[in-house]
């Protein structure tokens, strides 16, 4: 055996013998997590508090009300972050931002300002003006026909509300400045700037609503709360060197299902390996230095997969946490001899990755709207909330599910592990149960529901009742768990999204309350508001099993979209009807969602390319050789039973059945290359289309012949990791 997957199973045994914890020194393995909790992060509350009365309060209003800076105070500011960053050893600093390609970006500068002094003494500067807007050249990101080649010019522009961290690596330390990302016209980028928008308009129309609920202005302000379990896969790094499918495009697009996969059921939650465990726990120091509030830890359902969950936060500090999160995980992994595969299938036959997104939404004090209190006007606030948010995701439907729409995630959706491709909301029994009370007009006055008691009902019902984990969308006790997000995806965009969906439904909400305020009471009116939405957004309620065949029947004769792959699920980005909530409440203009449209779309089918391309050359050039050397084993074989006399029937079947594979795999390689021409012709929409209805099954045939030949060839000759070397060796 002398091919390459000899030397990554030798490699990935000695990582597995050798791979030790780094610890920093011995007191790290013994340090409670507040002890070194954003050591490495300087929030906006950090830098207002070391401002002196007048100035903390300006700097105040600056981030939370957008007020312009005055250039003395930016000034002060930057300084002090930039005398922060020096005290932590950062030597460069830079905005990082998120350009519309799924990893963040950022330039570094050093603080070195103008160079020598008359003193010859370099010195070091960081003015408010580089603090508050830098300007990278724009013209190498993804714009979707925002701005040509040639108009280049774009602005980065610090976004306070998020936090400053440092990030170290290779002995190197940088300071790192959240940024959303416009062009020189304005238009968003980015991840952030539309994430942002759609925060304020949240914040706006609940506060709208609220208002005219309780008939106060108590209510000043809304946030968006997010708490993102992350899914990962751990292998050596061996293997991903000596798969160039790994490599190129983070998933396997060849393998014979192993023996044993997650059969057993013996992964969820079991013993975390002790190299794994290694790596997690370096990570997660890392991320708490860097302010990033780390909790859970566990085993997942497939073979060499796990999970990382933060305590909740503010919707785009946790958007942000989850990127770097993502960006540590990667790093650190690659310091213990580990590979980190985000993508959302890395291998097939076996459980994908997701991201769950938990959100809800909060006061300014910290009230969580989804939460059901105990007291009736609680109640009648929790119930508008709930109806708000039924309301967002079943007329914003097929835009909420363009938002998770990735080449990646069409191998996860539907795929009898994870949600399908059909956005429903499950409640769960007790809720459901009070849901449907108030539809049919069970619950009819507001003193009735004063004895509802929704949360001991709630807590009651929850020890009863299993979860649906096969739904996309779920109640879970205070808030919802967006269950379908791609594990490989930023989480800004379904975020947005949902924030603008919800946004929206409060705005029609509040209108709706303040007529039927002009005829009845106050809890009446509420009251009949929230029963009519039950009942219009009857369909997107679904407590069943998801997985079920069944279930994509009865949702389309209940009128719910059935965007089953990424150029179905895009397609309604195009229709103005169907984004012109995005327009009205803000977030994005008309080119910016025909621009993301093209950017999506342009992604879905330079992946798919980028696969087929790869499958292409793995197959010519690794698998074809290997088995020719089997062919020419098995035939020499055959010969010398026939001269020897002896029985060798099966061996010349083996044999025709070996060249049978090998030669229908020629005939598809080349049925896959010129499917692959068909993605460059005509537009985005053509585009999407070959991808999905030609290249894809074309790629999945050239997989039939790879597996079934991995299946006959020997051992020794095969030049692929395997399966289960890959999700069993080395972790
Ligand atoms: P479950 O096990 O039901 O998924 P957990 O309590 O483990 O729920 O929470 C999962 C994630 O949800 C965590 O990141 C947690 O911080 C987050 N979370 C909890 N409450 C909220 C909330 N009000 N808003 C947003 N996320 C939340
Ligand atoms: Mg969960």
């Amino acid at each position: 055996m002398s091919n390459v997957r000899t030397s990554a199973r030798t490699m990935a045994s000695f990582g597995a013998t050798s791979a030790r914890p780094e610890f920093d020194d011995a007191q790290t393995r013994n340090e409670a997590p507040s002890e070194s909790f954003g050591s490495l992060s300087l929030p906006w509350q950090t830098i207002a508090a070391s401002l002196d009365g007048e100035a903390s309060a300006a700097f105040r209003e600056f981030v939370q009300h957008g007020q312009r800076l005055s250039k003395e105070l930016a000034n002060r500011v930057a300084e002090s972050v930039m005398r922060w960053a020096l005290k932590h050893g950062a030597t460069h600093y830079g905005h990082w931002f998120h350009p519309l390609t799924n990893v963040p970006a950022d330039k570094h500068d050093t603080f070195l300002a103008r160079g020598l002094q008359a003193s010859h003494v370099p010195i070091e500067q960081f003015p408010g003006s580089l603090l508050l807007q830098t300007e990278p050249d724009a013209s190498s990101f993804p714009s979707g026909g925002l701005r040509s080649t040639h108009e280049a010019r774009g602005y980065t522009l610090w976004d306070p509300t998020s936090a400053i961290f440092i990030r170290a690596d290779g002995g190197t330390r940088t300071l790192c400045i959240p940024a959303a990302y416009v062009s020189w016209k304005g238009h968003a980028l980015d991840h952030k700037t539309p994430l942002l928008r759609s925060l304020d308009a949240l914040s706006r129309s609940a506060v709208a609503f609220l208002n005219t609920l309780s008939g106060s202005e108590s209510c000043s302000g809304i946030v968006a709360t997010l708490g993102t379990e992350q899914e990962y896969f751990v292998i050596d790094k061996a293997f991903l060197a000596s798969r160039s499918d790994l490599l190129m495009t983070g998933r396997t697009l060849v393998g014979a299902p192993p023996p044993r996969g997650q059969q057993l059921e013996d992964h969820y939650f079991g013993p975390i390996p002790a190299r794994v465990q290694a790596f997690i726990s370096d990570a997660e120091r890392e991320l708490l230095r860097l302010g990033v509030p780390v909790k859970t830890r566990h085993c997942e359902v497939a073979p060499a997969q796990f999970e990382l969950a933060p305590v909740f936060e503010e919707a785009n500090l946790a958007c942000d946490h989850n990127v770097l999160t993502m960006d540590v995980l990667r790093r650190v992994a690659d310091r213990h001899g580990l590979a980190c595969l985000l993508h959302e299938k890395p291998f097939a036959g076996i459980n994908g990755s997701g991201k769950h997104n938990n959100w809800s939404m909060a006061t300014t004090e910290g009230e969580n709207l989804l939460d059901p209190g105990a007291d009736p006007e609680k109640n009648l606030r929790f119930l508008c909330s709930l109806a708000a948010v039924l309301h967002a995701v079943d007329s914003k439907n097929e835009i909420v599910r363009a938002s998770i729409a990735s080449a990646g995630n069409d191998h996860r959706l539907g795929a009898n592990e994870a949600p399908p491709a059909i956005i429903s909301v499950y409640l769960g029994g007790a809720l459901e149960g009070i849901v449907e009370a108030v539809a049919s007009g069970k619950i009819a006055d507001v003193k009735k529901l004063a004895g509802v008691d929704i949360t001991a009902r709630l807590h009651m019902k929850r020890e009863l009742t299993d979860r649906n984990r096969t739904t996309p969308f779920a109640f879970t006790g205070n808030k919802f768990e967006f269950r379908a997000v791609g594990s490989s995806e930023n989480c800004a965009w379904p975020m947005t999204i949902l924030n603008a969906a919800v946004a929206d439904a409060f705005q029609d909400l509040k209108g709706r309350l303040s007529d039927k305020l002009k005829k009845g009471a106050r809890g009446e009116a509420a009251l009949e508001l929230v029963r009519e939405v039950f009942n219009e957004t009857k369909r997107v309620r679904f407590e069943g099993n998801n997985y079920a065949p069944a279930w994509v029947d009865e949702a389309r004769a209940r009128g719910l979209p059935v965007n089953s792959n990424t150029p179905a699920a895009l397609a309604p980005l195009t229709v103005a009807a169907k984004t012109a909530f995005l327009v009205e409440q803000g977030v994005l203009s008309r080119e910016e969602v025909q621009s993301r449209f093209e950017i999506y779309a342009e992604r879905y089918i330079k992946i798919v390319d980028i696969e087929a391309a790869s499958l292409g050359e793995i197959a010519r050039t690794q698998v074809m050789g290997a088995v020719e050397e089997q062919i020419e084993r098995t035939a020499r074989a055959t010969n010398l039973l026939k001269q020897s006399g002896l029985p060798g029937e099966r061996h010349s079947a083996q044999l025709a059945r070996t060249a049978g594979h090998l030669e229908a795999l020629h005939a598809a390689v080349e049925a896959l290359e010129s499917a692959r021409g068909g993605l460059h012709h005509g537009g985005a929409v053509e585009g999407m289309q070959a991808a999905a209805d030609h290249v894809l099954p074309a790629m999945a045939k050239v997989r039939e012949h790879v597996d079934a030949l991995e299946a006959i060839v020997s051992d020794d000759l095969w030049p692929l990791p395997k399966y289960r070397e890959m999700l069993f060796q080395g972790v």
